[in-house]
């Protein structure tokens, strides 16, 4: 690298997402994510399409394409992709066929994989980001289906390579976006987004770990002001958020190294080394590549019909940015709390189930975020994990409401009871002698003492300190070891000091 300067502007903490080279560059960046769906079987035949296995076990006649042998269309992963499409706005279209990209390589037993790159089942689309700089719709090209490749392992053998191909024919979605995002910041928000929003319409795992999600990043610079695109590069196989992040950061920085030195980018596919978090190229890209599609014989082309695609519109949970607004228009939360409650949909899930037992939406945000999230942070779960039934939620902050029992109290006592057993809140607060009283009969005592003890005190009350009231409610809790319900042991105060 000849500017290791411009690598460090790009990467100090103020230049993250991306502020290139002062204001002379825009950094233009496409994305393209692969996104397996959770369907049973493959794309094209029964084979599993789980994760893992015992290499080449999940594969048949099919998924190896011998002679003779006939594919048909799985009606879920066409579900899925359409399922995707609804949820980013997109135009579904309704003719479909696949068709054949011929190439060799030894963890493609066919010799093709079969793909709608051409004619994508949907359209344009948007999905919505918010970054520092605000929000942002980031424009989609399409969404088509294909199927994935076999695994080549070179790791495992020292002087072969071996190949799984029980992930040959595992379906795909391959979301495309416009060269509209600019900054690093961006486009690691939107991969964050559509994971999210996978997972949320139950159509992928999400799991960039095990491939599940990939992303291959196109980086491009020009001048700012320019319009037309300059040449990019296209690095691969991005397996986490962050490393989609560090990988445009790096490849910006090269980019604007090599035309400040006078020099010219070269188109290349690269690949993320995160060793050392550079990219190194990986080939320079043929002018074009020629895969002779066409459309491929084996598999009927398939029309859909409104009613599918109004059947399964219909079937869509409502997406983030629509539960947010309702939370904010209905529950009156804040945009934060709304926010914070569609970060995963298994939150959202639970708090609108909490929602049916209790009014008190505020209440709730604060036990999800507070004591359930400490409880499942420390305890490695997820929500999903948690034993705490909403009707038991709700009860808790009843009893909350009604004065029965403190917050702390509640948090600190009776929640981890209530997490091991299937006892209701009120029981838990009564075996354990907590609830509150608030009874005036047998409040006074405490008030009647407190207020014989401290006989200065009340002088200076009487006199117009009214912040002493402050000590005489301590004393009063003190004297009942936590059980007097401070409301009530305040208003008898006042009454008593006049
Ligand atoms: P290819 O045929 O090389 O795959 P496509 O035109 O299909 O290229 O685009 C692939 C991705 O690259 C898309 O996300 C697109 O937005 C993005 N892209 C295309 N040209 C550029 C460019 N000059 N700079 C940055 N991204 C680009
Ligand atoms: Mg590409």
């Amino acid at each position: 690298m000849a500017n290791t300067n411009e690598t460090a502007t790009v990467n100090s903490p103020s230049g993250v997402g991306g502020k290139v080279g002062g204001d002379k560059y825009e950094a233009v960046i496409g994305l393209e994510i692969h996104a397996q769906l959770q369907t049973e079987s493959k794309l094209f035949c029964g084979d599993s399409a789980a994760f893992g296995g015992a290499p080449n076990t999940h594969i048949s006649a099919i998924t190896m394409g011998h002679p003779g042998t006939l594919p048909k269309t799985n009606k879920k992963a066409v579900e899925y992709a359409i399922k995707m499409g609804l949820a980013c706005n997109c135009e579904i279209v309704k003719d479909n066929y696949f068709a054949r990209k011929n190439y060799f390589y030894p963890d493609l037993p066919k010799g093709y994989q079969t793909s709608q790159h051409t004619t994508p089942i949907c359209k344009g689309g948007i999905v919505p980001i918010t970054t520092s700089e605000g929000a942002k719709d980031v424009e989609l090209n399409r969404i088509h289906l294909e199927e994935d490749a076999g695994k080549s392992i070179h790791d495992i053998e020292d002087d072969y390579t071996c190949v799984d191909l029980n992930r040959a024919g595992v379906p795909l979605i391959e979301i495309v976006t416009e060269p509209c995002l600019h900054s690093s910041e961006e486009a690691y928000q939107y991969v964050t987004e559509v994971r999210k929003l996978v997972q949320w319409i139950g159509v992928c795992d999400g799991n960039m770990e095990e491939g599940s999600l990939r992303c291959d990043a196109n980086v491009s610079i020009r001048l700012k002001g320019e319009k037309s695109l300059g040449t990019k590069v296209e690095v691969k196989n991005l397996n986490s958020i962050r490393n989609v992040k560090k990988a445009i950061d790096y490849e910006i920085a090269r980019m604007i190294a090599i035309v400040e030195d006078g020099g010219k980018i070269v188109q290349q596919t690269r690949s993320f080394n995160a060793d050392n978090d550079t990219t190194f190229s990986m080939r320079d890209k043929e002018e074009a590549n020629d895969y002779r599609y066409f459309a491929c014989p084996d598999l009927s082309p398939f029309h859909l019909t409104d009613e599918f695609i109004k059947g399964i519109e219909g079937a869509l949970p409502k997406l983030p940015k629509q539960l947010i607004a309702s939370y904010q228009n209905d529950f009156g939360l804040s945009a934060y709390d709304a926010a914070q409650l569609c970060d995963e949909k298994e939150t959202s899930d639970y708090f609108n189930a909490v929602a049916k037992e209790s009014k008190n939406y505020k209440a709730i945000v604060n036990w999800i975020t507070g004591p359930i999230k400490q409880y499942l942070n420390d305890s490695n779960l997820s929500i999903g994990a948690l034993k705490l039934p909403a009707k038991t939620l709700g009860a808790l902050i009843q009893l909350i409401d009604e004065g029965k029992v403190n917050f702390s109290v509640a948090a600190t006592r009776i929640f981890p009871v209530l997490l091991q057993s299937d006892k209701q809140p009120l029981q838990v607060a009564e075996e354990l002698n907590l609830l509150q009283v608030s009874d005036t009969n047998e409040l006074e005592g405490w008030v009647d003492e407190a207020i014989s003890k401290m006989p200065d005190k009340v002088a200076e009350y009487k006199k117009g300190k009214k912040g002493l009231i402050g000590l005489f409610v301590g004393e009063v809790k003190k004297l009942s070891k936590g059980k007097a319900d401070p409301k009530v042991v305040t208003e008898l105060l006042q009454k008593k000091l006049g």
